[in-house]
């Protein structure tokens, strides 16, 4: 079985190691990005298997990005998690129209994430 691999686009320092360390204690290969610009180019070299998303980014923000990814055949098919603390009306709707596959409150609460992951990547197996 293959690990996984998780691209964590999240431009706050603290929140994106302890996102990071959760992962990997979950299993998953993580990769990192601080800003959403520096996100793409990772997703395009890589093609993680899933990319858990900021919203509020440097560069690029996070419905910025999702739609880049979105709008390439490279990419296109890799679930995308929006995380944000703006858990609006708006902020949903424009989640919505970005077609990422799920949304995550933040703070991210653990089994949350562990729950959203496993949905989403049903087939893919972790490390032992
Ligand atoms: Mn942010």
């Amino acid at each position: 079985m293959t690990t996984a691999t998780v691209l964590i686009v999240e431009d706050h320092e603290a929140n994106r190691r302890l996102l990071g360390v959760l992962l990997g204690r979950l299993g998953y290969r993580v990769l990192d990005a601080a800003d959403g610009q520096s996100g793409l180019a990772l997703a395009n070299e890589h093609l993680p298997d899933l990319v858990l998303m900021d919203i509020q980014l440097p560069k690029l923000d996070g419905f910025a990005a999702t739609t880049a990814l979105k709008g390439q055949g490279r990419t296109r098919h890799i679930p995308v998690v929006i995380m944000t603390a703006f858990a609006l009306k708006a902020e949903e709707e424009r989640w919505m129209s970005s077609s990422a596959e799920a949304f995550l409150a933040k703070p991210v609460r653990l089994q949350d994430l562990t729950a959203t992951i496993k949905r989403l990547l049903p087939e893919k197996g972790t490390a032992p």
